[in-house]
Order: structure tokens, then C-alpha cells, then sequence
């Protein structure tokens, strides 16, 4: 059923990814909801089949660890049985739409985002005209209030704002208006027209074919995309999204205009295990609506939680080992895999994010590790960036993983001493070796 992994392209269930522990695949809900009963699946199958580890990713998938040849099989057929699965390895690879995670839930949404994420995963998954597409390549439909998708970005975005629904392109200058009605075929013709225009741009080693929207929009114009698409009427906008730096807290969120709200359950540097997913179904089935809707921020949200609930569930989600609340300092740390599970990192990433919250974080800001420049778990700039390299730690503050470091070749002490030297009354950090990591971390 998978194909074999091969470095360099978008992992997914039927395509996995050589890592440093192993094969690693991604479950791809469909419109940001498990069912409690396909999330205990998956929690089942990356336990029986991979390492136990369970990584919400930026894209609202489940990244699933260590598996081997042996075992890749028997996971994707696991997940195909509760439906997580399309017909083949490319249909698969391009189904890729970033829903919000309430949907029609949110009393103020302005269209039924799921629905329509369910209709243009069907389009991407049973049209073979779009299994070209390149496996990067990504939709995002948000129509979120409570919790809505602001800052993230994809190659086509369909959004809603106070003039109504409208089409916007990543890296293009202009929005396109449109019912509810005409959505889903004006996002089948941008798809069409991109792979009509990539089809052009030469697919050699030396010139690859271009992987996103953005090289599209930059090389002919958004207004151009859209004219190819047969779309008339798009119409320039001061700014486009960029990725945010923040995101929606830990812990429990009113919704406005409803009874019941939605709790956030934060994975702990990016990272859970196994049993925590099972752990939260059942959670869900007790206080929530029996779904877990995924998220781009790597947390799991319970949605239909009373208000009286909130500290019942906010106390299992502790117990669990998740992060519950916003002032958590772990809610302020993102970290990727790292080595030894990357094969590309150069530092244990989560084992020092749990050293230095051992240390005590100082400031508000957002801490990112990232085991190289690439910056996998977080594309964006944050407060402070550590970026490891074959000398240790670069510095970068306020910046991206890949943004020049202020300093370099820093120790995981020395960045805690450097952090904590913002505190007014800093504490000596601890020894290195004192902190534990914590399961399915070190
Ligand atoms: S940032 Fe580098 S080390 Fe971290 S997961 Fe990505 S490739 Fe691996």
C-alpha cells in the first residue's frame, strides 16, 4: 500500500519519511475532527505500529514516529479502516485542507467551513486531474470566530471577514469575493490554473517545476491567477496574511454567543505520546461533544465544554501530562523533533526545552528550539529562536530559524543564563544533568 520513503518530499500516510527514529507518517483528519473513536485508533495503531510519539503538526495533521518497513503497512491499513485514508498514495499526498477547528460550531461563523473542507478534500482526493499537484501544496478554509486561523497561511485561502467570503491567494495582492455557493468551483479552477501554469515552467533537475502558489502569484501577478482561472473581479488589498506569531492559549475559551465553550489541550514541545490521545477521546466523551478537533498550533481542542466543567477538565488535562493553562511555561516553548529522532538536528531540541523550563523562563515572549535553520516547528519569527548547529546554540531574537544569530556556539547553560540575565532577580540555572526530560522526550 505505501511507497517507499524517499527524502525530500511531504510525508503522508502512503508516502512516509526516513527519520533519525525511524519511518514517520502523517493522519490527516478531515475538516480538523477526529471522532473519539478514530482518535483512539490512531492512538492505538502509532502504538502498536510506530513509537508511541504523536506530533500535532503546523498544517492541523498527526505526525506518527517510528515506524519501520515492517510496520508502515499495517499502520496505513489501520487508519484506512476508520476512514482517515484516500483511495492511493497521491490522492493522499495533495489531500491537504487546514480547516478552523470549530466549523459550524461557532455561532458567529460566517459559512459551514467544515463542510466545505469536507468537499474540496473529496475534489483533491477522487479527481485525478489534481494528483499532479505537488504534495506541498495546501488549501485553508477559515470561517472561524472563536478560534479563527489569522496569520496562517496556504497557497489558496478561503476566509470571511466583515465585507463577506472571499478567495485570497498566498503571496498575491488581491481577494476575490464570492457566495457561499460559488466557493468550491472557484477553488477547483485556481487549482487548475496553477498546475496549467506550473505544466510551463519546466520540470527539469536543474529547473524544477515550482511547488506553490506564491511562485505563480509572484511571477504573473494574483490578479493575472485568477483572470487564468476565469474568476473576473478579484481586487487589490492593502496586505496579506503573514505567519503569526502567537497563538490561541492553553486552556479553556468562551465561545461568544454559546452555552458551552471549547478547551485547548497543548502538546508539550510539540510532542505526545500515544496514550495521551486516547486519554483525551475518553475526556471528550465525558465533557466535550465526542469529537477532538485538530489545530495548527499543536494542541487538540475539546469542543462543548460547560463553563462549569472547565476546572474538571483542566485538571484531567494536567494529569495527562498536556499543557492546561496559558501560564504554563511550557505554552510559551515550541520545539521540533531534534535529534536524535531528525536526522537533520543537531541538538537534543526537546530535552533542552524541558532543561531550560526547568530553568525558569523569564518575559512573555515566545521560545523556539530548532534543531536546524530549517525551522520545521515553527515557520515564523518568535521572541527568542535557538538554532542548533555543530557548535552548539545561535541567538536569535525576534527573528526566524534561519534569520542571522547575535550570538553563536552557546550551551544550553549559557542560553539559560542569557534569558535569565532579562530577569531582574535571576536565578542560577540548574546543572544540566538534574532536569529530567520526561518520556518520549529525551
Ligand atoms: S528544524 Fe531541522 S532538526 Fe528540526 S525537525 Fe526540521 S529538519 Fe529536523
Amino acid at each position: 500500500m505505501t511507497e517507499p520513503a524517499v527524502k525530500g518530499r511531504c510525508p503522508s500516510l502512503m508516502t512516509p519519511m526516513e527519520s533519525g527514529d525511524g519511518l514517520l507518517v502523517r493522519v490527516k483528519p478531515r475538516a480538523a475532527t477526529l471522532t473519539a473513536v478514530q482518535a483512539e485508533a490512531v492512538a492505538a495503531a502509532a502504538g502498536r505500529f510506530g513509537n508511541g510519539m504523536i506530533e500535532p503538526t503546523n498544517r492541523g495533521h498527526l505526525q506518527v514516529r517510528g515506524l519501520t518497513d515492517s510496520t508502515v503497512d499495517g499502520f496505513a491499513e489501520a487508519i484506512a479502516g476508520i476512514g482517515l485514508a484516500a483511495a492511493g498514495p497521491q490522492a493522499e499526498a495533495v489531500r491537504n485542507v487546514l480547516a478552523d477547528p470549530l466549523g459550524p460550531d461557532d455561532p458567529a461563523a460566517q459559512f459551514d467551513s467544515h463542510a466545505l473542507a469536507h468537499r474540496l478534500s473529496a475534489v483533491l482526493e477522487t479527481d485525478p486531474a489534481f494528483h499532479d499537484l505537488p504534495d506541498k501544496f495546501g488549501l485553508l478554509v477559515d470561517a472561524g470566530v472563536a478560534l479563527p486561523l489569522a496569520g496562517r497561511t496556504a497557497d489558496i485561502m478561503v476566509r470571511a471577514d466583515g465585507e463577506g467570503l472571499f478567495i485570497a491567494l498566498a503571496g498575491g495582492d488581491c481577494r476575490l469575493s464570492l457566495p457561499e455557493s460559488g466557493l468550491e468551483e472557484a477553488v477547483r479552477r485556481l487549482l487548475a490554473a496553477f498546475l496549467a501554469w506550473r505544466k510551463g515552467q519546466g520540470s527539469a533537475a536543474a529547473s524544477p517545476a515550482p511547488k506553490r502558489m506564491r511562485a505563480m502569484a509572484a511571477a504573473c501577478g494574483a490578479r493575472a491567477v485568477f483572470d487564468a482561472a476565469g474568476l473576473n473581479g478579484a481586487r487589490a488589498v492593502e496586505s496579506v496574511p503573514e505567519p503569526a506569531a502567537d497563538r490561541p492559549p492553553a486552556g479553556f475559551v468562551a465561545v461568544a454567543g454559546a452555552a458551552q465553550g471549547c478547551f485547548a489541550a497543548a502538546a508539550p514541545f510539540g510532542s505526545m505520546e500515544a496514550g495521551d490521545l486516547a486519554e483525551l477521546a475518553d475526556l471528550s466523551r465525558r465533557f466535550a461533544d465526542g469529537t477532538i478537533r485538530v489545530t495548527p498550533w499543536k494542541s487538540l481542542i475539546l469542543w462543548g465544554v460547560l463553563p462549569a466543567n472547565a476546572a474538571a477538565v483542566g485538571a484531567a488535562v494536567s494529569d495527562i501530562g498536556l499543557v492546561a493553562a496559558a501560564d504554563d511555561v511550557r505554552s510559551r516553548i515550541v520545539a521540533c523533533a531534534g535529534r536524535p529522532r531528525c536526522a537533520g538536528g543537531h541538538a537534543d531540541t526537546r530535552a533542552d526545552a524541558a532543561y531550560l523550563t526547568a530553568a525558569g523562563l523569564p518575559g512573555t515572549g515566545l521560545l523556539h528550539l530548532s534543531g536546524c535553520a530549517k525551522g520545521c516547528a515553527h515557520p515564523a519569527p518568535a521572541g527568542a529562536t535557538l538554532v542548533a548547529g555543530p557548535g552548539g546554540y545561535g541567538l536569535v531574537r525576534n527573528g526566524r530559524a534561519g534569520d542571522a544569530p547575535e550570538r553563536t556556539g552557546l550551551t544550553p547553560e549559557a542560553v539559560a543564563r542569557i534569558l535569565a540575565a532579562a530577569k531582574p532577580a535571576g536565578r542560577e540555572p540548574p546543572a544540566r544533568e538534574t532536569v529530567r526530560t520526561g518520556a518520549g522526550w529525551g
